[in-house]
């Protein structure tokens, strides 16, 4: 208590919107779930795991932490809300496939830690200075540092893009061969499938859609008269409501929006009010496919009992649920000797040596 209070004039709270560094160590990626917690610094803000709080200490001589402890508890599969099934091909939004933490509660442990002894100070002591009190409070309540970023950066969503309008939509050639396409009943005019059929806006044709992967899907009859007659654009039958359907673009490879679609019905004597949604769309079918094919599942490892593992060759960074692809450049250039000279041999010499602010350090953070 005597060392707090001679060092109460560099005890400050984050009441100015400072930066507050309180999930992960700026160091390294100890966290609060650390085995012993992260130590936030009650004069600059950064958080430190255990090993780094000495350097912090006799570089800026600040001797007064915040220790955060923080324990993941598993909540039984029962007491979970229930699964939404997803009705988006999405990550992390609402509708869209749902990021997995919702089996969890946390419990926290708060404590004042003086050095150079470690003293602990519970937080309910009473004799801790008003100051330290609020200073404790203001960082317990602010948001983390890294996670506006993140937020800022949206790096825990994805939503799947939105469709561009097809370049021959405006101009499209539509056959005047007297073509009158029934508003249901429909069969492919090469074979007997009676689902996942294309109509072309150009000269009516129904076709069966492309064969899929796994041996489903059609018999490719709408894509093979294309290569023929190179007429670009078809909608999906079934797919069609007031609100549109599934247009697809041969010529441009992609799902397209077409703001006609409409008229080029009517041109085949379809009212696009009176049609019904009968099959899948592309979007629908894809997160079939998804949930089927468990791809979502086995990207998480849902399921499985992992063991955590940590050292040489075997640390990466945390993922955000997309930096996958990160972590895999980060261990290609961590296999060159160079870069593990400078940046892991000499760990030490960038620790000690970086002053300034250092979450914004290149050299300690690399
Ligand atoms: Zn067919």
């Amino acid at each position: 208590m005597e060392v707090i209070k001679q060092n109460i004039s560099k005890i400050k709270s984050p009441l100015g919107g400072e930066k507050v560094y309180k999930d992960e160590c700026a160091y390294s990626f100890d966290n609060p779930e650390s085995e012993n917690g992260l130590y936030i610094c009650m004069n600059t803000f950064l958080g430190l795991g255990k090993k780094h709080v000495e350097r912090h200490y006799r570089k800026t001589g600040n001797q007064v932490f915040l220790n955060i402890k923080r324990r993941r508890i598993e909540v039984p599969k029962d007491d979970q809300p229930p699964e939404k099934k997803p009705t988006k091909l999405a990550i992390g939004v609402e509708g869209g496939f749902q990021v997995d933490d919702k089996s969890f509660r946390f419990e926290e442990e708060t404590s004042i830690v003086v050095l150079p002894d470690w003293t602990i100070i519970p937080l309910t002591n009473t004799d801790l200075p008003d100051m330290v009190q609020l200073s404790a409070a203001s960082i317990l309540t602010a948001v983390d540092a890294w996670k506006m970023e993140e937020a800022a950066a949206m790096a825990c969503t994805w939503e799947g893009e939105k469709l561009r309008v097809s370049k021959h939509a405006d101009n499209l050639l539509q056959l005047d061969n007297g073509k009158k396409i029934p508003p249901k009943g429909w069969k492919c005019e090469q074979c007997d499938l009676t689902s996942n059929l294309w109509l072309n806006l150009t000269d009516g044709s129904i076709l069966c859609g492309r064969k899929f992967f796994d041996g489903s899907g059609g018999n490719n009859h709408a894509v093979e008269a294309y290569q023929q007659t190179k007429y670009p654009l078809a909608v999906k039958l079934g797919t069609i409501t007031a609100a549109g359907g599934d247009v697809y673009s041969y010529e441009e490879d992609d799902m397209v929006e077409d703001p006609h679609l409409a008229k080029h019905l009517a041109h085949f004597g379809i009212n696009i009010s009176a049609l019904e949604k009968t099959d899948k769309t592309m979007v629908e079918l894809e997160i079939d496919l998804n949930q089927k094919i468990g791809e979502w599942d086995v990207i998480q490892e849902s399921g499985n009992k992992l063991q955590p593992v940590y050292g040489a060759g075997l640390t990466g960074m945390r993922n955000l649920g997309n930096s996958c692809y990160m972590n895999s450049v980060m261990q290609v250039v961590f296999t060159i000797p160079d870069f593990q000279k400078r940046y892991y041999d000499k760990l030490e010499e960038i620790f000690g040596n970086a002053g300034g602010h250092i979450p914004d350090d290149l050299n300690v953070q690399m």
